[in-house]
């Protein structure tokens, strides 16, 4: 059998030869050969009018934006939505989910993560009362259809030009960030239109949204018009870094603040952890490999731990009142000024309890976390001028 140049990959596009493998004389993708399973048949009818019941009242940035996403969508136009941290970017996207399921409309919400789609389908099930919200993420997909689908990015190769609208959140996110095929996955989903949200953009995303048909709306405000706390700086060598990392946890627990301690690696996720149980009760630690971390995070929000040691895990997503937030070696390569600036949104989301702090430890200074203080610094400023 010899290899043919004219081959392409019908789910994920890919047309490199080095990539395509050969069974009983079939081609087949060895790019996307690991995301196979049963794909939507297309013929769930939404029955129930949407009608979206939320405690509080958005911001008349909120509102405008909202009727924007609307706006945009009826002209065909595909949205970026530039949101700082904590500006509300979720609520933002109810007017146009409404629109679109009270039109018979297939909508459909994407983030990177598992936790993430459990906690927001929980969320749109209390918002759109009368509708079927469903989630997939793996492990969890015998249900592909309903009013409102929320899935990760990985689920999305289940559909075949299928959304008439996919909101794609956290695109800058891990696991989605620079893989081509979760990319082709995405835009093979969608039939008409979507709208991406990044806290983050970077200047290639940027240029894609400045052509025609093509729209980026802003969100700098935070909801309660607070600026984001611009993280503090403790340069030393590692022995003293571990001596303030003491320091600093006695003393934010002392005023009966959570705090997530950031670590760069699983490794210390436990080590650091064990390191701090030594002082301070009520703790745990959590990574990728935690089989039960949604229970964790349900303890952390019950006040059942007061600190948490974290991987990138909890970079996002999860959404606590009063946090505090150290990152230890916040100079690591794993970090850039993105994932840096993720980390300083965790803090300061709740509407009673805006003020937060963020704590680098660091061997010294690097340019990303000088990047991420630049930018936070920026976007204060902006917010500044806008009230
Ligand atoms: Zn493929």
């Amino acid at each position: 059998m010899t290899i043919t140049n004219d081959y392409i990959c019908p789910i994920c596009g890919n047309a490199d030869t080095k990539y395509i493998g050969f069974k009983n004389g079939k081609p087949y993708c060895r790019k996307c050969i690991m995301f196979r399973g049963q794909e939507v048949s297309g013929e769930y009818i939404i029955s129930n009018s949407a009608e979206y019941q939320i405690s509080y009242e958005l911001s008349d940035d909120q509102k405008r934006l909202s009727s924007q996403l609307v706006q945009n969508f009826m002209k065909g136009v595909d949205t970026l939505v530039h949101a700082v941290c904590g500006s509300g970017k979720t609520e933002i996207c109810l007017e146009i989910i409404t629109y679109c399921i009270n039109n018979k409309l297939r909508v459909g919400f994407s983030v990177p993560r598992k936790d993430v789609v459990i906690e927001l389908t929980n969320r749109f099930k209390e918002i759109f009362k009368n509708n079927n919200v469903i989630s997939i993420y793996g492990g969890h997909n015998n249900i592909l259809e309903g009013d409102l689908v929320v899935l990760t990015a990985h689920q999305l190769y289940r559909f075949n030009k299928y959304f008439d609208l996919l909101i794609m959140d956290e695109i800058d996110a891990f696991p989605y960030k620079d893989n081509e095929v979760l990319e082709a996955f995405f835009y093979r989903s969608i039939k008409k239109n979507y709208i991406l949200m990044t806290a983050t953009p970077t200047p290639d995303l940027i240029k894609l949204f400045k052509k025609p048909q093509r729209d980026i709306v802003e969100l700098y405000s935070r909801f309660h018009r607070h600026p984001l706390p611009v993280p503090k700086i403790i340069k030393g060598n590692w022995l003293y870094l571990n001596y303030k990392l003491i320091k600093e946890v006695d003393r934010l627990l002392k005023s009966f603040k959570q705090i997530f301690v950031f670590v760069p690696t699983i490794d210390l996720s436990i080590k650091i952890y064990k390191f701090l149980s030594l002082f301070f009760k009520n703790g745990n630690f959590i990574n990728s490999q935690c089989e039960d971390r949604e229970k964790i995070i349900k303890r952390f929000h019950t006040k059942k731990y007061r600190y948490l040691v974290t991987t990138a895990v909890l970079e996002r997503g999860v959404t606590v009142k009063d946090l505090q937030v150290i990152v230890y070696r916040s100079d690591h390569v794993i970090y850039d000024s993105y994932s840096l600036i993720q980390i300083a949104g965790r803090v300061g989301r709740k509407k009673e309890a805006p003020e937060g702090e963020v704590i680098f430890l660091a061997r010294r200074k690097n340019q990303e976390m000088q990047r991420a203080i630049d930018e936070i610094n920026a976007a204060n400023k902006k917010l500044q001028n806008l009230f």
